[in-house]
């Protein structure tokens, strides 16, 4: 595939390409051009005008093109399931799960943006530098931030696009996307929609290649006027840095070690089967799946037997019949069960290679394998891992992106808090109990933008003002969060009002 420059399907300026794999099976899917500092240059450039030529269009002309899109999203479907479960060897159901709620992220941030609407300030109500300012009146409005950069991860690349595009587009905004370079194809499919519906080509562009160059040249590039970023913690500091320098904002999704903290007076088998969902899905390639798993001493044992019995029955896996499947699963929204339903491999084999050399070193630092633990090209086995102890990496900053289950013991409310907070992270967390009070209390004192309580942490609702605390990033995105892509603007007519 190609990437979208003003509006044309374009090369790179020097002609390289690199390859796109299945991690599954190693089939070649596609190219995409590895883009220069100088198509990069082309884009921010075209952005300046493409942010005019949106915004030029009303509102409620910008609504159909979403529409339109939309309609075509419907009319694409199965070929985007496709591509994308393809390029990223899951499971079609997940695939299904994440296109389910595009569509209507689009629309919802098209509604926030029919209520964008400002505000009018009480004349008179404080003296100002004059004292007369009963007759006049203060507007308060939000104008676009103007060129965003979108940069993707690739674990959800249909849904993290969406939360990054829609609401810089209802917004106003130029948006540059950079897609995860693993799996870029998706996010090229989508964009080549938005511009069929209607997007000007300048106003929407997207471009490939890796995120220590291309990604590193758009953030430095000053023509850019904000970005907003999934994705590592370390990646998500360097961007921060970038923009400090020249000012400009930037909302950063970052990583996390979620705490799953099972209190004794829970139902062990509902924990169990929420801590083993929690972690499974995606292959544990999720931001807020549960991390750690932080369980009284006095159920640890319960928990992880019957842990480690669901654990064992994850089949793992790939089919490339995508389509077939895709008939068998297209219909099931409901995600509660997905049972039957085998975990791909993970995004590349360099990743599954990571995931491995983690959990080696965290057994190095004593914890105890009870599963799982075998690598095999992209795959990684379900993982359970006993004995963990809270001064231990993995109890505290140590981010395993895949399926592994690290058992931390607890003995006291506060000592159960003191572990989950003892991580630089602050994505989201969950606890199980029946006592309410105790699930509040928990849910207060835990530094993190979200937790839930009787539920595991992978909750997620569109209107939520998303976000991580701590080193889990800065910004919140949700539908309720529109703002953000925009700067306030005062505007005082002196004297309007006689
Ligand atoms: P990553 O390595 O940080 O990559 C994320 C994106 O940033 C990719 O598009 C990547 O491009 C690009 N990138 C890499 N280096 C860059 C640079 N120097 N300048 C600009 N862009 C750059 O993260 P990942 O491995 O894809 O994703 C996993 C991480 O994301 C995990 O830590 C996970 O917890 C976090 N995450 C957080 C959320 C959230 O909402 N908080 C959601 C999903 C994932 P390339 O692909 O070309 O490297």
């Amino acid at each position: 595939m190609k990437m979208l420059i003003g509006g044309q399907k374009t090369d790179s300026s020097d002609g390289r390409t690199i390859d796109v794999i299945n991690p599954a099976n190693g089939k070649f899917l596609d190219t995409i051009p590895m883009a220069t500092e100088e198509d990069v240059q082309r884009a921010v450039d075209n952005a300046k005008k493409g942010q005019k030529e949106w915004t030029a269009i009303p509102l409620m002309e910008r609504e159909k093109i979403i529409q339109r899109f939309v309609r075509l999203l419907e009319e694409h479907k199965k070929e985007i399931i496709a591509v994308c479960t393809r390029e990223c060897g899951k499971h079609v159901g997940t695939t299904i799960f994440e296109y389910n709620q595009t569509a209507s992220v689009f629309t919802g941030y098209m509604e926030s943006a029919k209520r964008l609407d400002g505000q009018l300030l009480v004349p008179g109500s404080e003296p100002g530098h004059d004292g007369r300012t009963a007759s006049d009146m203060i507007m308060v409005t939000h104008e676009p931030l103007g060129t965003v950069v979108a940069i993707v991860p690739f674990n959800a690349p249909m849904l993290l696009y969406s939360y990054k595009v829609a609401p810089a587009l209802a917004a106003g905004n130029a948006v540059i996307v950079k897609p995860p370079t693993d799996n870029p194809l998706t996010d090229i499919m989508i964009t080549e929609l938005l511009l069929e519906a209607g997007v000007p080509g300048n106003a929407l562009q997207i471009v490939t290649g890796s995120g220590s160059k291309v990604g590193d040249w758009l953030v430095k590039n000053p023509g850019v006027d904000a970005v907003s970023m999934t994705g590592s913690t370390q990646v998500g500091i360097g961007i921060a840095e970038i923009m400090a320098k020249r000012l400009a904002p930037c909302t950063l999704e970052l990583g996390g070690n979620d705490a799953f903290i099972v209190m004794p007076d829970t139902d062990i088998d509902k924990a169990a089967a929420s801590a083993c969902g929690a972690r499974k899905g995606n292959s544990g390639q999720i931001c807020i799946s549960s991390k750690r798993f932080i369980v009284h001493n006095s159920v640890i044992e319960e928990f992880t037997e019957k842990l480690v019995k669901l654990v064992r029955e994850i089949e793992v896996g790939y089919d490339d019949n995508v389509e077939e499947m895709m008939e068998k699963c297209l219909g099931n929204t409901d995600r509660t069960n997905t049972k039957g339903e085998f975990i791909g491999s993970l995004i590349s084999e360099r990743a599954a290679k990571e995931v491995e050399a983690q959990v080696a070193h965290t057994i190095s630092q004593g914890a105890k394998l009870l599963c799982g633990g075998q690598r095999t090209g992209a795959f990684y086995m379900p993982t359970v891992l006993a004995g963990v102890t809270k001064d231990m990496d993995v109890a505290k900053d140590l981010e395993i992106f895949g399926p592994v289950w690290p058992v931390i013991g607890f003995d006291t409310v506060e000592e159960a808090i003191e572990i989950a907070n003892g991580s630089r992270y602050g994505l989201s967390g969950c606890v199980m109990t029946d006592d309410w009070k105790l699930g509040m209390r928990v849910a207060r004192e835990v530094q993190t933008g979200g937790m839930v309580v009787n539920g595991s942490s992978v909750y997620r609702n569109q209107m939520q003002p998303f976000g991580g605390q701590k080193m889990s990033g800065m910004g919140n995105e949700g539908l309720t969060t529109l703002e953000e892509m925009t700067k306030i603007k005062n505007i005082v007519l002196k004297g309007f009002l006689g």
